[in-house]
C-alpha cells in the first residue's frame, strides 16, 4: 500500500482525515509517525498558497506523497479578516475566548444579514515527481452575538449556522465533519485522487 504523510501536528485533524480518506488504498501517516520535523514559514497570500507551501516542503524532505491543509475564518463585514491570519489573530497564544469576544465586539450593532462569514479550508497534495493538486472547501454561516457550545475548537463557538439554529461548537464531531470546510475539502481531494487515478 502507498504511503501518504499529512503535514499537520494536530491529532484531531488526523482523526478526521483518516475517517474521510480511510477507504483509499493509502497508509496515512502524521508528521510525527513519519519522523519528520519541519518549521515551515507560511508566507503565502491565500489558503491555497499556504497549503501548497507546506505540502511541497514536506514532500521535499520526505520524498513521499504529502498532503497539507490551511484553514481559517473569513468575516465579510471585516473585509475577510481574520482570514489566513486566523491562528495568529491577536497573537498565537491569545485564548479563543478573548479572540471570539473581540470579533463579537467589532461587529457590535451590525445586523444579522451583514454578519455573514465562512470557514475555508484548502488542501494541497504534492508528489515526489513534482505533480501538485489543490482543492478548497467552505461552510457558510454568520457571526453570533455570544459564544455558544462546547465542542469543536477555535472560532466554532461564534460561528452560527442559521439553518440549524446552532453554532458549529454545538454540533457533534460527526455532524460537523459531514458539513465542515475541512470535510468538504477532504471529500473533494478524495474525488480528485480517484479521478486522476494517481494512487
Ligand atoms: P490551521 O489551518 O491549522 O492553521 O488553522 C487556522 C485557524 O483557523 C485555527 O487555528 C482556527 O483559529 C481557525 N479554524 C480553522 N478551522 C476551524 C474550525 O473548524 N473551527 C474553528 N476555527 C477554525
Amino acid at each position: 500500500m502507498k504511503r501518504m504523510i499529512f503535514a499537520t501536528g494536530n491529532e484531531n485533524k488526523m482523526v478526521e482525515i483518516r475517517e474521510i480518506l480511510g477507504d483509499l488504498p493509502l497508509e496515512i501517516l502524521s508528521m510525527k509517525q513519519a519522523g519528520i520535523v519541519a518549521d515551515i514559514v507560511e508566507d503565502g497570500k491565500t489558503f491555497e498558497e499556504n497549503a501548497l507551501i507546506k505540502a511541497r516542503e514536506v514532500c521535499k524532505l520526505a520524498g513521499e506523497m504529502v498532503m497539507a491543509d490551511d484553514s481559517g475564518l473569513e468575516i465579510d463585514y471585516l473585509n475577510g479578516e481574520p482570514g489566513i491570519y486566523s491562528a495568529r489573530y491577536m497573537g498565537e497564544d491569545t485564548s479563543y475566548r478573548i479572540k471570539n469576544q473581540n470579533l463579537i465586539d467589532r461587529l457590535q450593532g451590525v445586523p444579522d444579514e451583514q454578519r455573514t462569514a465562512r470557514f475555508v479550508c484548502a488542501i494541497a497534495a504534492a508528489f515526489p515527481d513534482g505533480r501538485e493538486m489543490v482543492v478548497r472547501g467552505t461552510i457558510e454561516g454568520r457571526i453570533g452575538y455570544e459564544e455558544r457550545g462546547e465542542n469543536g475548537f477555535g472560532y466554532d463557538p461564534i460561528f452560527y449556522l442559521p439553518e440549524r439554529g446552532m453554532s458549529t461548537a454545538e454540533l457533534s464531531p460527526k455532524d460537523k465533519n459531514s458539513i465542515s470546510h475541512r470535510g468538504n475539502a477532504l471529500r473533494k481531494m478524495k474525488e480528485l485522487l480517484e479521478k486522476e487515478a494517481v494512487l
